[in-house]
């Protein structure tokens, strides 16, 4: 495989790129000065050592002081303890940020658990972990999880697993599980929607 291959498949691979927009950017890549390119792949090289994963939520942070764990959310005095909503990816967390009706914690699973694929345990992914930040937190109070995945058969399966899993857990019987309400239209991404639709949408959790 040439380099030029080897870049358009690593770029195949991203989110939402289809095979020829990946060699688009393989192209793109081409065009650049060399101390653009040079810039690109130190920012690559150095991303990992630039932000951490949250020790609770998961999400990856900016950090500020050495040896930091916990983001800022994780950390704030202000967030509802009670409440822990479970989302698919990083972006879904800055766009509930972003419409600023939520003021609980969060937890991201790390994507959706596609259909008829529950007895694969590699893709259960964060499972375990939320099960554990959900052990760890039920004596402190947690009363509510709320999912929030995609509107769409993969999203709904994922509510399905990971509830079932939680529900296992000891004490787990008075957890108030729901799921964001239907103003989110069928196959949208949280990522995607507005804050009043975010809004109307935890409003209408069930
Ligand atoms: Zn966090």
């Amino acid at each position: 495989m040439s380099p030029l291959d080897k870049l358009t498949a690593y770029f195949e691979k991203f989110p939402g790129v289809g095979a020829r927009q990946a060699k688009r950017f393989a192209f793109h890549i081409l065009t650049l000065r060399p101390e653009q390119t040079h810039d690109l792949a130190n920012l690559i090289n150095g991303l990992a050592n630039s932000v951490v994963e949250c020790s609770s939520c998961r999400r990856f942070f900016p950090a500020q002081a050495q040896g930091e764990r916990l983001c800022s959310i994780c950390d704030s005095t202000q967030r509802d303890r009670t409440k822990l909503l479970v989302v698919a990816r990083d972006n879904d967390i800055t766009a509930i940020e972003r419409s600023g009706v939520y003021d609980g914690l969060y937890f991201v699973l790390g994507g959706t658990i596609p259909l008829l694929t529950n007895n694969d345990t590699t893709l259960r992914l964060r499972t375990p972990a939320l099960k554990a930040v959900v052990n760890e937190r039920l004596p402190q109070g947690l009363s509510e999880i709320i999912f929030g995945f995609a509107v769409n058969p993969d999203g709904e399966n994922t509510t399905r697993y990971v509830e079932s899993a939680i529900k296992e857990l000891p004490g787990a019987e008075d957890l108030k599980m729901s799921a964001l309400g239907r103003g989110l239209s069928t196959g949208s991404e949280l990522e995607y929607a507005d804050g009043e639709t975010i809004k109307s949408a935890l409003k209408n959790r069930s």
